[in-house]
């Protein structure tokens, strides 16, 4: 099946060009004026951009959590990406506890069977580093999964101490596997919150107080430090504000080969969202949490500047009011303390349109830029570039015909995700995806899904990240 998609300007991390594109099969055959070809399909994206489907690399898709799970599974969160203009994104396999990573990779591949309508891979998130654990690392190279994360928070649960990260960093350095890291001290917030919760604070405002952002400055710097040591590369996920961002900087000036991401959110709510009435506090709750509004104009200009390499969603979504009308549990298991709360908001349907946006038509980062945060980056740091992250021959036809001019306003009401509330609900962006391509299938076109459960492709990524 060819198509050629006719009229558009292409727009890479690197370039803008007004240039037709031909599709041969799944990928990109030929670029360039007035293509032609027999029998093809013939889209005319005249006055519309092509950009290379978004890559979300932070994603919790069927995630057992705080006592329920995650709302979104591989048949609805990848509906969701996809309407998102996301083609792809990279799910943590959390280990069982107990277990080994593989029994947690084969878990992962058991909930994306059937369902998957994009394409996916897998970091292993470890969560019992026990010495046998540590030998299996390097068997993940196997199944395709050159990237792990490891908890410096979550004490008596996730943490690991530092002898074990910098042991795991060696480990991992010398299979060229990258090491990601939730940077908080652990051993702070645990403390904060059995004082908070001895002096009757459970608000879920108070949630905030318990992650001060000098715990994930902290954190941060600390493994940046032993990055620096051990010379493994390390990508900071989830960077909330500037003391953590500072950390990184210092870092990144010293030469040592450390990346960091933030989440769409943290652009958008703020400290004084957990403290909404009714609860609505709730909907805001993850880790590490929303800060002040002063981080936000930091967090821009570390994503236009390169200090952070990327944008992610950290999407993990819950029911406000779950429990009822055939929901799971959700939000309202935190009723009685902000610690109960189940961590995380939906998010990634949402991304692209509001990095758009607020980052390219504010004025704050170019549309290659925007390319680059979005899809390029994470493709090159995670293993998956030239075939992902861009619009390239041999590239896969990963393709969103995006109109730069139409409006939408979000609202739960209309998105895809399965949750009752969206975090920018309200907002109206201008820049939206028409069609999305997927591997030269339209999976999307306009208002239509027409994707299909079972056709998104694991991706099995290789070592060898590149320090951007
Ligand atoms: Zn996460």
């Amino acid at each position: 099946m060819t198509t050629i998609i006719k009229n558009g300007t292409i727009v890479t991390a690197s370039d803008t060009v007004q240039a037709d594109v031909l599709i041969d099969g799944e990928q990109v055959a030929l670029i360039g004026r007035d293509l032609q070809a027999d029998d093809a399909e013939v889209i005319d994206a005249t006055g519309k951009l092509l950009l290379p489907g978004g890559i979300d690399v932070h994603t919790h898709l069927d995630l057992p959590f705080g006592g329920t799970i995650a709302s979104d599974d591989f048949l609805t969160g990848h509906r969701a990406a996809a309407f998102g203009a996301t083609t792809c994104h990279i799910d943590f396999v959390i280990q069982p506890m107990g277990g080994t990573l593989h029994e947690g990779v084969e878990e992962w591949h058991k909930k994306a069977e059937g369902k998957a309508s994009i394409d996916y891979g897998f970091h292993i998130a470890i969560t019992d580093l026990r010495d046998d654990v540590m030998e299996e690392i390097p068997t993940m190279i196997d199944e395709g999964i050159t990237s792990l994360k490891l908890f410096m928070a979550y004490k008596g649960l996730f943490q690991i101490d530092d002898t074990t990260l910098f042991r795991a960093m060696l480990r991992a350095a010398e299979h060229g596997m990258l090491i990601m890291v939730h940077a908080e001290n652990g051993d702070v917030i645990a403390e904060l919150t059995k004082k908070l919760l001895n002096e009757g604070k459970t608000d879920t405002k108070y949630h905030a107080a318990a992650h001060p952002a000098m715990a994930e400055a902290e954190a941060t710097g600390r493994a940046v430090a032993l990055s620096g040591i051990t010379g493994a590369p390390l990508y900071v996920v989830h960077m909330t504000c500037e003391e953590a961002v500072e950390q990184l900087a210092l870092g990144r000036a010293k030469g040592f080969p450390v990346m960091g991401e933030t989440c769409t959110q943290y652009m958008f709510v703020f400290e004084e969202h957990l403290a909404l009435p009714n609860y609505e506090g709730a909907k805001y709750v993850c880790s590490p949490p929303v800060r002040k509004r002063k981080d936000a104009p930091v967090l821009w200009k570390a994503l236009a500047d390169n200090t952070l390499q990327a944008v992610s969603t950290d999407h993990c979504p819950f029911w406000f009011e779950g429990g009822k009308e055939g929901r799971i549990p959700g939000k309202e298991l935190g009723r009685e303390s902000f610690h109960q709360v189940p961590n995380g908001m939906p998010g990634i349907e949402d991304r692209m349109p509001v990095m758009w946006h607020h980052g390219v038509n504010m004025g704050r980062y170019s549309a290659n830029r925007f390319v680059e945060i979005t899809s390029t980056n994470p493709a090159k740091i995670f293993g998956l570039y030239p075939r992902k992250g861009t619009i390239a021959v041999g590239a896969d036809a990963d393709i969103v015909i995006w109109d730069p001019e139409k409006e939408h306003t979000i609202s739960a009401k209309t998105h895809h995700m399965n949750t009752d509330y969206n975090v920018y609900e309200g907002m109206t962006v201008r820049g939206w995806p028409e069609r999305v391509l997927l591997r030269g299938k339209t999976i999307v076109d306009g208002d239509a899904w027409l994707g299909q459960p079972g056709t998104g492709q694991f991706l099995k990524r290789s070592p060898g990240a590149e320090v951007l």
